[in-house]
């Protein structure tokens, strides 16, 4: 094994320091064998106040350097993090399960978001506008909006941090990190790849703990902090709105999903099944994109559940660490009473098991199929967060496409079909923020990433991603 122990950190970062204000401690588990990877200081509001305290008397310098300094210190970050990124990849596996080409995957990804940013900040233009009268002269700037809060979770313990923070530095930000307590190793290291790289100390500070409600609320009502960025469940995302009303902070929620993939009678299937089998299964179902309720018209529903069957019946559950492995364990056991929950919900309204059912270790569930899904069950409303495929019938296009609108959510669908005019109907009638057309790998840093009704608000990567972190100012010069 690489020497990943150099990477593993065990206290916050703040002000470019390792500092602990506990003298109590937390355990991080691998969920493969529920050893223990890490001994943590559990850190708490008190320690958050103090880094927001430093962010935001760095914030005062950091918005005056240049952008071009900037983005030289995000691209030193991005190559030290690819310079690391099996140590890294390897950390991300032992605190999440997370198969390692999947880890290593993530890094990628979330190294992009750094590269990505640090170049689109030097774009970061604004505007002149006729004046209103022959005297004036009207300008737009864009400012960076101060302190940022973060709080990611656990299932994609870079990424969802780098695609939070790299706008936010790119156009001036300080900020604040609060990582899920089940993934704090991976969040510790890479804020010491950005101390490496050079950031100046109160930039980027991390605080770990496991009182996520108090720690939150530090972050919500402390008046220095002028935007909170989140990603996580929609009922805490409601919690965050609510704590973030007095202060009329802004907010950008990446929240839950309940995504349809729809398969149409004129669908190349095998596609679509190559499609289901990495949008169901990667992660072991455990991402807001991760299809959720698979629709199939009846013509073809029996021939795509024998395929579909046959495609997941090869999966290799496994220790994340083998790189065989495509399915590892789910993350907790709060998540295996969910999986059981909905198995037994969906037996007993008619649901017919084609494949798995079971746990095979107490950490990891089977990849399950069950045909014959309805309305009724619990994962027709709810996300389900692991590796059920729940497969639905429907007659007509007009039909899947209430059934898929049928949900509070709207943050990834996805649809097969050859048919041209089919493909624009049917994206335009979808309500949501991200729509897969006969594909189903959507991310990526270079993409609007968000959803609409209660799966969220504002979009993360692409050239609309720094605007969630910037002020626009109207100057108005008159008498000229
Ligand atoms: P998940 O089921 O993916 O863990 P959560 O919304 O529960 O989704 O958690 C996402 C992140 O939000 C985690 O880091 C978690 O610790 C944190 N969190 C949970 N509850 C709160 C809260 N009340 N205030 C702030 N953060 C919270």
């Amino acid at each position: 094994m690489n020497d990943y122990s150099k990477l593993i950190f065990e206290k916050s970062f703040v002000n470019g320091e390792w500092i602990n204000e506990s003298d109590s401690k937390f355990e991080v588990i691998n969920p493969f064998d529920l050893s223990v990877i890490g001994q943590v200081y559990n850190d708490d509001r008190l320690l958050v106040k103090k880094a927001i305290d430093v962010a935001h008397s760095a914030f005062k310098t950091w918005k005056k350097t240049s952008v071009k300094e900037r983005s030289i210190l995000m691209m030193k970050w991005y190559d030290l993090i690819m310079q690391n990124k099996i140590e890294i990849a390897t950390i991300m596996t032992l605190e999440s399960g997370k198969p390692f080409a999947e880890s290593l995957g993530e890094i990628d990804y979330g190294a992009n978001y750094i590269q990505w940013f640090a170049e689109e900040a030097k774009r970061n233009y604004g505007d002149v506008i006729p004046g209103f009268t022959s005297e004036k002269r009207i300008m737009v700037l864009k400012e960076p909006v101060g302190v940022v809060g973060a709080i990611t979770p656990w299932n994609f313990p870079i990424a969802m941090i780098t695609r939070k923070i790299a706008p936010a530095l790119a156009v001036g930000c300080t900020v604040v990190i609060r990582p899920s307590e089940e993934t704090p190793l991976t969040a510790l290291a890479i804020n010491y790849l950005a101390h490496e790289a050079g950031f100046p100390k109160g930039v980027i500070n991390t605080v770990v703990g496991t009182n996520a409600s108090e720690m939150g609320k530090e972050l919500c009502e402390n008046s220095k902090v002028s935007k909170i960025s989140f990603t996580g469940s929609t009922t805490v995302g409601k919690i965050l709105m609510q704590q973030c009303s007095d202060s009329l902070k802004k907010l950008s929620l990446e929240l839950g999903g309940n995504a349809p993939f729809i398969v149409f009678e004129d669908a190349d299937l095998d596609l679509a099944v190559k499609g289901a089998i990495s949008g169901k299964f990667r992660f072991s179902g455990q991402t807001c994109v991760c299809v959720n309720r698979i629709l199939v018209q009846e013509n073809v529903y029996d021939t795509f559940v024998e395929k579909f069957t046959a495609a997941a019946k090869n999966l290799k559950l496994g220790n994340g660490l083998d790189s065989e492995t495509q399915i590892g364990p789910l993350i907790n056991q709060k998540a295996i009473e969910r999986m059981n929950e909905m198995i037994q919900d969906a037996i007993s309204k008619g649901g017919e098991i084609k494949l798995g059912g079971n746990f095979v270790t107490p950490q990891f569930f089977e990849p399950t199929i069950i045909a014959n899904a309805n309305s009724e069950m619990l994962f027709a409303k709810n996300e389900i967060f692991g590796p059920i495929a729940p497969i639905f019938k429907f007659k007509t296009e007009e039909e899947a496409i209430e059934m898929a609108n049928d949900t509070i959510y709207g943050l990834a669908s996805y649809f097969y079909t050859k048919d041209l005019n089919r493909t624009w109907r049917v994206r335009e009638a979808l309500e949501y923020g991200i729509v897969g057309i006969n594909d189903g790998l959507i991310s990526s840093e270079m993409v609007p990433f968000g959803g609409v009704k209660q799966s969220g608000q504002g979009r993360e990567g692409s050239k609309y991603g720094m605007d969630y972190y910037l002020d626009l100012k109207y100057i108005c010069i008159g008498n000229v």
